[in-house]
């Protein structure tokens, strides 16, 4: 069971010397409590606290760091088991795997794909992770070709995957310093796969069936000197995979099971059931997913899911305040107002980019709550309406003084009058209908 803050605090020297960078030995404790400090901070620390200590105040789930540069990512640090209880922090990598037995032709223009394609979405640009390339070959010359294919196309994370070690050197001596992840240490081969782990630094894949031998394997790697584990559960089934990630997850959560804290990898390239197995990985667990090239159906499905479970519940997704153009507007361009709640932006957005009347957007700042919300809580008001239009100099951008206002939002229409001196129109409720407003509204308003 995880520790309170004053039950930490029980076990710490109290000295109040500061030297772990907080004030007090009461500050280092919450912020243990609350998995947001190391114990190995303190020095005055003895071994026995300390390993009580590390047990219940560490993250349950170990963070690890794929790949290095601008590309690389991080997964695990974990907290919770469903997603509203508070939130899930690390996206899962998705890699598109490769074979050492596919043309060079076809390894670039995979590693291409991934390096350049992108979606953006709700403001946040989408990408897949990096290139799990797999020793199908059994030659340890064709890997080390392949993943010098790879290398010299892009920067990106990688995972390497063979079942024979003088592939895995062969291979590390090209990208070793890239710091792949490497699949995988079983029962048999974990001596030599450890040592190739430390002398590369890099994060390892453990692979067993069962939870018993999969901590048992974790803890073999750990006394080998390796902690930077991602665990692959050899599922023979996606529910499989889910029934096995679950019980891990609540182990874990829950402090039971610390030997199983790590993260959990996922080979989604079972035959008919990808893009099912893709999903339930993003959802229950997976934080390494590999796959071969999705289509573009099927890509921007996966990310989008992704992007969906790993957002913040309890914070809508916000724009920045600010006064912004849609085309190329004149200063007789329309101004309408609306809130930052990202969704509104953006579908508002769409439909003003398809009347195809340069306009001005005028965002204020409602913390990211929708028009009705932001109205019922009082947070759109004239103030905020008015110091906003002042903030973002809307009058010097346009050289008429009228402001259409979101349709739920005119119940304020007279007070916004009274405080800005602009006069104010109420335009629809529905976004949708944005386009036929602009045509007949604000064209007959402008003659
Ligand atoms: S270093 Fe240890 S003793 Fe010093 S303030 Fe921090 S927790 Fe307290």
């Amino acid at each position: 069971m995880a520790l309170k803050a004053l039950d930490i605090y029980k076990l710490l020297p109290k000295k109040n010397c500061k030297e772990c960078g907080d004030p007090t030995c009461l500050t280092f404790a919450m912020k243990l409590a609350g998995g947001k400090a190391d114990v190995d901070l303190c020095p005055y620390l003895d071994d026995q606290s300390k390993s009580v200590l590390g047990a219940t105040t560490r993250p349950p789930i170990r963070l690890i760091k794929i790949g290095v540069g601008e590309r690389s990512f991080a997964v695990g640090e974990e907290f919770v088991l469903y997603r509203h209880d508070k939130t899930f922090y690390h996206p899962p990598g998705i890699l598109f795997k490769v074979s050492d037995t596919q043309e060079p032709e076809e390894i670039t223009a995979t590693t291409i794909r991934v390096r350049d394609e992108s979606f953006t979405r709700i403001g946040t640009e989408l990408r897949f992770n990096g290139i799990a390339i797999e020793n199908a070959s059994g030659s340890p010359d064709a890997f080390a070709r392949a993943v010098t294919t790879v290398e010299e196309s892009a920067d990106l994370p990688l995972v390497l995957i063979s079942k024979n070690t003088d592939a895995f050197n062969a291979a590390l001596i090209q990208v070793g310093s890239y710091q792949p992840l490497i699949h995988a240490a079983t029962k048999q081969n974990f001596r030599e796969m450890c040592a190739l782990a430390k002398k590369h630094s890099c994060p390892l894949v453990i692979k067993a069936h069962g939870l018993d031998d999969l901590a048992g394997l974790a803890k073999d790697c750990v006394t080998e000197g390796v902690k930077k584990l991602v665990m692959d559960i050899s599922p023979q089934s996606p529910g499989d995979f889910i029934t096995i990630s679950t019980a891990i997850r609540q182990l874990v959560i829950t402090r039971q099971s610390p030997d199983l804290g790590y993260p959990v990898f996922l080979d989604a390239t079972h035959p008919h059931l990808q893009d099912a197995a893709i999903a339930l990985g993003i959802v229950k667990y997976a934080s390494v997913i590999i796959t071969p090239p999705l289509s573009p159906a099927s890509a921007k499905a996966a990310l989008t899911l992704r992007q969906n479970i790993y957002t913040d519940p309890q914070k809508p997704i916000q724009m920045n305040p600010g006064l912004y153009r849609v085309g190329t507007p004149g200063k007789d361009a329309p101004v309408l107002l609306t809130v930052n709640f990202s969704l509104t932006f953006f579908t508002l957005e769409g439909y003003l980019e398809s009347t195809r009347i340069p306009c001005f957007m005028l965002i204020v700042d409602t913390e990211g709550l929708s028009v009705l919300t932001a109205v019922a809580a009082g947070k759109l008001n004239e103030t905020l309406v008015r110091d906003s239009i002042r903030k973002f100099d809307v009058e010097h951008e346009v050289s008429h003084k009228t402001l259409i206002i979101p349709g739920y939002s005119a119940p304020l229409s007279g007070r916004i009058e009274e405080a800005t001196g602009w006069n104010v129109m109420v335009g629809p409720r529905d976004a949708a209908e944005i386009g036929e407003y602009l045509h007949e509204q604000w064209k007959n308003h402008e003659s």
